[in-house]
């Protein structure tokens, strides 16, 4: 991207951003809920950090990855230009990636099992900090993308309760691609309610992508997470897979 680019493209996520908003408001006021009550997360995985910083120059300051190499590398990008804004961790984590999102997450929305909670709570003590997480419900019990089975969510909840430098904050969850989003949006709410008997302060729901957001809405989302409604088709920008 040339600098020339670059008020059109801070232009044309701010119409995408603008659409968002409308369609939210409208989803809100369709499920008597105001959108105050429903924090948008702009995944920007596989964007600049330009974009990121248009994004937060537009007013959305919660921002969120799915990666922790590429994530680490657009905190510093921002943190150098003097944008604050806090990041969501909402991928896979490898245990030994703790240490690092740890330095620049605000939220991590995919605690899965306990052997994570344990190393965020070690890297946390490290760095003298506290760390906010949403456990993630695999809403059909399939572990393969992320989430922890139904069977075992109480197990993994009392483990972050009893991390002292964790507060459980709430769930989080991707509806499985085969299930209406209503279906799984309605299951993850029960889970929410679960959580809450054991953890009365866990009180966000994360669900709902560009697809599925208003569904989320209408179910009692409180966090919902989106990428290509406001950035567009994801491209690679030379991020490292790893
Ligand atoms: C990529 C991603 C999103 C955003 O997806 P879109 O469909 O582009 O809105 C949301 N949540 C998670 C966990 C993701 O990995």
């Amino acid at each position: 991207m040339t600098p020339t680019d670059q008020p059109r493209r801070r232009d044309e996520i701010a119409a995408s951003l603008r659409l968002a908003r409308e369609e939210i408001a409208a989803a809100c006021a369709a499920a008597g809920r105001v959108p105050s009550d429903v924090t948008l997360v702009a995944v920007t995985k596989n964007f600049p950090a330009e974009d990121a910083a248009h994004l937060a120059a537009l007013g959305v300051s919660d921002l969120g990855e799915n990666r922790d190499q590429e994530a680490s590398e657009k905190a510093r990008e921002l943190a150098d230009l003097g944008v604050p804004v806090r990041w969501h961790f909402v991928g896979r984590l490898q245990r030994n990636k703790a240490r690092s999102v740890a330095e620049y997450a605000h939220l991590v929305q995919s605690v899965d099992r306990a052997a994570l909670v344990s190393a965020l709570d070690d890297a946390c003590r490290r760095r003298d900090r506290r760390l906010d997480v949403l456990v993630q419900i695999s809403l059909d019990g399939d572990p393969s993308r992320g989430g922890v089975v139904p069977a075992e969510r109480d197990a993994l909840v009392e483990s972050v309760l009893a991390a002292e430098n964790l507060s459980l904050r709430g769930v989080m969850a991707v509806a499985p691609v085969e299930w209406q989003p209503i279906k799984a949006f309605e299951s993850l709410a029960d889970h929410a309610d679960q959580v809450r008997r054991l953890a009365p302060q866990a009180t966000e729901m994360s669900a709902g992508m560009t697809g599925d957001f208003a569904e989320a809405i209408s179910c009692g989302a409180t966090m919902i997470r989106l990428g290509s409604k406001l950035l567009g088709a994801r491209r690679n920008v030379g991020y490292p897979v790893r």
